[in-house]
């Protein structure tokens, strides 16, 4: 083969709410692959099951994906050299080539009726046999011309000569050996006229020249009708690489019972885009210094797709938030409150001096971006719980005389208060906690209190008083 500069591809179709966790992945590795080798990552929507499309999934897709930053260079939405983006656009090619597979008989007119289907169906599964179509029309119809020109109803079905092998190379896999006797006659194009998934897949990747075919394992058993497409029509096999499926921590496959799948859930939920690359980088994959932590660049830089490792990689939220935790530490104070007034704009209610004395307190506590709001409600007037006992009123006013006798408000004058009511009453901070902010933990309370300011401090004691 001549050597051609990488191409590589996501083909969603648009069928669910949102881009799927797994497909995010995929999406990330696709577009590794083509940044390393200076190729192109291309988008294209697989739109041919027409039963399932969902509305407005397209463009909700490519939010998603550009939330994430994973850019592409060729797509729907961009254009680019190779033509549309959308297989539903490009009906006349499949339908063409369809047709060049039936003069070469490789595939097959077939007018059978969902009735004889089904029965025939049903009749194998009944005597334990395989359930697959039986060449009837190839074998039997003998007025085709007729019979289209009738304008019956048809599809076009792939040939598939038995008892022959079909081997390919896994570039994560190694060799993968699939007897033809497995596979189907599989429909080519739908008496709609479009196309399945087979043919159009096909016909794209090897008119957009894509290189590296990599996707989910649930598409290895696709692989073999693919390939006896491509010989079938004399053309050069690109190479394919088969991610495993991510997993739930019981191992199970991934799903929306277990997990949240989709992937705007994460952002709306405060993961950072970035982290999110991280840990899927991870999901398969290592770093060659065992780095749990490292930029979307350096993955580029260092990753090999043959390196990935073919079994079920557990997706652990909770190790996905620990990496959040830490990329929030790392941020400098001015990029966190960026990225704290683009996910809450209501952050810019407070002074911006208060917000700035408020990063290094929120660092170490904030696992999401969802957190400030959580731990700054006393900044709002926002309080958890809010009734309290005879004993949680009475601590509160003798923390209004002491606090307000403060000349220098500052933590450790504060600390020193609390920790004496602490003590004399033989109470531990989350009684505290309690009082000031309507929660049973937080930020550093002094230090809150500090930046909260004297006078709010002591008002908001008040209003327990009165509650
Ligand atoms: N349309 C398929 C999907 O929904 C594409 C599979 C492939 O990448 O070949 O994921």
């Amino acid at each position: 083969m001549p050597l051609r500069s990488v191409r590589t591809r996501i083909a969603p179709s648009p069928t669910g709410e949102d881009i799927h966790i797994g497909t995010l992945q995929t999406a990330l590795i696709n577009m590794a692959v083509a940044r390393k080798n200076k190729g192109k990552f291309i988008i294209r929507i697989e739109d041919t099951d027409r039963v399932r499309l969902v509305e407005g999934a397209e463009k909700k897709y490519l939010q998603t994906l550009k939330s994430y930053n994973i850019t592409h260079d060729e797509g729907p939405d961009i254009g680019g050299k190779y033509g549309l983006y959308r297989q539903s656009e490009r009906l006349e090619l499949y339908k063409k080539h369809a047709l060049e597979l039936i003069k070469k008989r490789v595939a097959y007119y077939c007018f059978c009726s969902m009735e004889r289907l089904v029965e025939l169906r049903e009749k194998q599964i009944k005597e334990k046999m395989h359930t697959r179509y039986d060449k009837h029309c190839l074998l039997h119809v003998k007025d085709v011309e007729e019979r289209i020109n009738r304008n019956e109803s048809y599809v076009i079905r792939l040939n598939v000569v038995p008892d022959k092998k079909i081997v390919f190379d896994d570039l994560i896999r190694g060799q993968i050996t699939i007897a033809s006797n497995e596979i189907d006659d599989q429909v080519l194009l739908k008496s709609d006229g479009f196309p399945t998934y087979h043919l159009a897949v096909v016909v794209d990747d090897h008119y957009m020249e894509i290189t590296h075919i990599i996707r989910g394992e649930e598409w290895i058993s696709s692989t073999p009708k693919h390939i006896l497409l491509y010989e079938a029509f004399g053309w050069d096999l690109p190479l394919f690489a088969h991610t495993p499926l991510l997993r739930n921590p019981d191992k199970s496959k991934l799903s929306k019972r277990k997990n949240p799948v989709w992937a705007s859930w994460y952002i709306k939920e405060g993961f950072l885009p970035e982290v999110m690359l991280n840990f899927l980088a991870l999901l398969g994959w290592s770093h060659p210094e065992e780095k749990e932590i490292f930029p979307l660049d350096e993955f580029i830089d260092l990753f090999k797709l043959e390196e990935i490792k073919p079994v079920g990689p557990i997706f652990d939220l909770v190790k996905l938030k620990w990496m959040n935790q830490q990329y929030i530490q790392n941020k400098s104070d001015e990029d966190l409150k960026k990225l704290i007034i683009d996910f809450s704009p209501d952050a810019k209610n407070i002074p911006d001096q208060t917000l700035s004395k408020l990063m290094p307190l929120l660092k170490s506590r904030m696992e999401t971006l969802v957190d400030f709001a959580k731990l700054t409600g006393i900044f709002f007037d926002k309080f958890g719980e809010q009734s309290f006992n005879q004993e949680e009123k009475d601590i509160a006013s003798s923390l209004v005389n002491d606090l307000s006798k403060i000349k220098d408000w500052k933590n450790d004058t504060i600390f020193n208060i609390i920790k004496a009511s602490m003590v004399l009453n033989k109470l531990k901070m989350p009684v505290f906690y309690k009082i000031f902010t309507g929660e049973t933990r937080g930020l550093p309370l002094p230090e809150t209190l500090e930046i909260l300011g004297q006078e709010k401090s002591i008002k908001r004691l008040k209003e327990v008083l009165g509650k």
